[in-house]
């Protein structure tokens, strides 16, 4: 199977085998491996192995091999680091925090006492503000 690859992108190389990496997981589609800086240890990245720069550019048809390695890798981390919970989330465009321009998803195992905040919440100004937003956003639904 040709593969779509970047040869300046880490990740790319990462999935050809010429970058090494701790591999949890490889099938044809996507690959799973340990982030090298993980938030908490067992913290993994699950990866198409082609290259999109991120969500926007995936083909839909991925989800379902990523959504399955995701529960097939996430469920070994929680095992493997006697996790009570998982986060799985994903950074696309800078602004986001994407560092690495190769669609990738976070898994990372939590604890009851990891006292860990993603990101703090804040509120509308009152449910019109709100009600009014979520018309914009299925504006551009169309
Ligand atoms: P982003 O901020 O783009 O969502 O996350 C990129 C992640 O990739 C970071 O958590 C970073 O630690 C990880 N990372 C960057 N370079 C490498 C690498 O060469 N190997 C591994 N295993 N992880 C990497
Ligand atoms: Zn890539």
């Amino acid at each position: 199977m040709t593969l779509n690859k970047n040869d300046d992108c880490i990740f790319c190389r990462i999935a050809e085998g010429k970058s090494p990496c701790a591999e949890l997981y490889s099938d044809d589609l996507v690959m799973a491996f340990l982030d090298i800086a993980p938030v908490n240890k067992g913290h993994a990245l699950v990866i198409p192995k082609a290259h999109y720069r991120d969500i926007f550019e995936m083909p839909p048809t991925m989800g379902e091999a990523l959504i399955r390695a995701q529960q097939h890798v996430g469920n070994a981390i929680m095992a493997a680091t006697k996790a009570e919970g998982l986060n799985i989330y994903m950074n696309n465009k800078a602004a986001a925090g994407q560092v690495v321009f190769h669609a990738h998803w976070h898994l990372i195992p939590r604890f009851a006492n990891d006292s860990l905040r993603l990101w703090p919440q804040h509120v509308y100004d009152d449910t019109e503000e709100m009600l009014q937003l979520a018309a914009e956003i299925r504006k551009k639904l169309r």
